[in-house]
């Protein structure tokens, strides 16, 4: 038996069933966040299915949780696949859940198919990927990929104070692993994360499988104008230096620039400030921030040339000045597994197409330390982060059998 023969979706669908019951909501969704008990107990159950298998499991330090399937040369580095097992306080139940099962059903369907790998297998849970309880986000993957210092993570706090490293303790004591004695992370021979898309494009093109390129980058902005505090009532247009005005000239100048042909520039004005916030002051200053995104670093560079130049100009006679807060880079996959991916779907018979990542994962850190690559399957109307959110079973079956293929050629490899 082939392994993507051996994927069984209905134990697939099972696991995510029950996993749903964790941190369950009544309207069927999940609010599993990082480090709670219900995490804890997302843990457990992992834990508990991985033991069943004779599978071996292990955490770190950051409380990643990992789930290790022996090699025929334990010797050689492993290969990994997973995702997150924490949600959003109004989570859906397929979000990073879904790697985190498609890697574990992988395991398990080599075992049923009594198929050897030459390298070790492992299935992996990242802690606090969402980011919604403790910021930032992707916490355990950018810790393990030696991007995050681990002690900084420990510092931090949630809205009610308590500090990550707290809940850490809290959560491994609740939900118990052998503690790996490593700092950070350990070198891998390649990682592939199965994703739900959480976008409309695989439903619209009706297509079962995504082969992921990369992660788009993305960039903010404040843009900081200031004026001049004026009557109302008594300022001609001519004399006022609008703040407010200078911002809506600048903010129309750049929709009209970030209206690219194929639609792949995000560009979001998202928050506003106006002050000092009178009806009847010509306002003395506006603030707003820019988020903008696309898989390309060298449009971003154009973007944030035209945006430099657009501002001063569109604010006159206000002044103006734009700060940058945060770069990140996109994320570019390893060639050979997007060939992989792509080669073994289509041996399947799945319908697939290339795409760039919307969202931020885990992958995008552990593509630092290894080659590196997604596979997204479609999901209900590209709804995610809400409670409604869906996927099918034979969807979520096929992204698995993918998976497996991809995983037992690197593994081998
Ligand atoms: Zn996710």
């Amino acid at each position: 038996m082939s392994g993507a023969k051996a994927v069984r979706e209905d134990r697939l669908w099972q696991r995510h069933a029950e996993m749903a019951k964790l941190g369950g909501t009544p309207k069927g969704g999940v609010n599993r966040q990082a480090l709670s008990p219900e995490d804890a107990a997302a843990r457990n159950l992992l834990a508990s299915w991985a033991t069943a298998r004779g599978f071996s499991i292990f955490t770190d330090a950051i409380g990643n949780l990992f789930v290790r399937r022996q090699g025929s040369d334990p010797g050689l580095a492993p290969v990994a696949s997973g995702s997150h097992m924490d949600s959003q306080p109004t989570g859906g139940r397929f979000d990073g859940m879904y790697g985190v099962l498609a890697a574990f059903e992988a395991l398990e369907a080599l075992e049923d198919a009594g198929i050897q790998t030459r390298r070790p297998l492992m299935a992996v849970a990242w802690t606090n990927e969402e980011g919604s309880r403790f910021q930032p986000g992707a916490m355990g993957s950018a810790v393990f990929a030696g991007r995050f210092k681990l002690d900084d993570m420990l510092g931090v706090k949630d809205w009610e104070g308590v500090s990550l490293g707290e809940a850490l303790a809290a959560t491994l004591n609740a939900a118990p692993a052998p503690m790996l004695d490593a700092m950070t992370g350990f070198p891998l021979a390649g990682y592939v994360e199965a994703h739900i898309e959480q976008g409309p494009q695989l439903e619209a093109e009706c297509k079962t499988i995504g082969v992921v390129t990369g992660i788009q980058g993305s960039r903010r902005y404040i843009v900081h104008i200031a004026g001049e505090e004026a009557h109302a009532g008594t300022t001609p247009r001519s004399a006022r230096k609008d703040a407010f005005a200078a911002a809506t000239r600048v903010a129309t100048a750049m929709y009209e620039a970030t209206t690219d042909q194929d639609d792949a520039l995000r560009f979001t004005i998202g928050r506003v400030e106006v002050q000092p916030g009178s009806p009847n002051t010509v306002p003395g200053k506006a603030s707003f921030t820019i988020d903008m995104r696309h898989p390309e670093d060298a449009v971003l560079d154009v973007m944030e040339k035209t945006l430099l130049e657009i501002v001063p100009v569109r604010a006159a006679p206000c002044s103006a000045r734009t700060e940058r807060v945060t770069n990140v880079a996109p994320t570019n996959f390893d060639r050979r597994v997007i060939e992989l991916v792509r080669e073994k779907a289509e041996r399947l018979g799945l319908s697939h197409m290339d795409m760039p990542s919307g969202a931020g994962h885990d992958a995008m850190h552990i593509a630092t330390l290894c080659p590196a690559g997604m596979i997204f399957v479609p999901c209900e109307r590209g709804i995610s982060h809400n409670e409604i959110e869906n996927a099918t079973p034979a969807d979520l079956a096929a992204g698995t059998r993918v998976l497996v293929e991809v995983l037992l050629e690197l593994a081998n490899y």
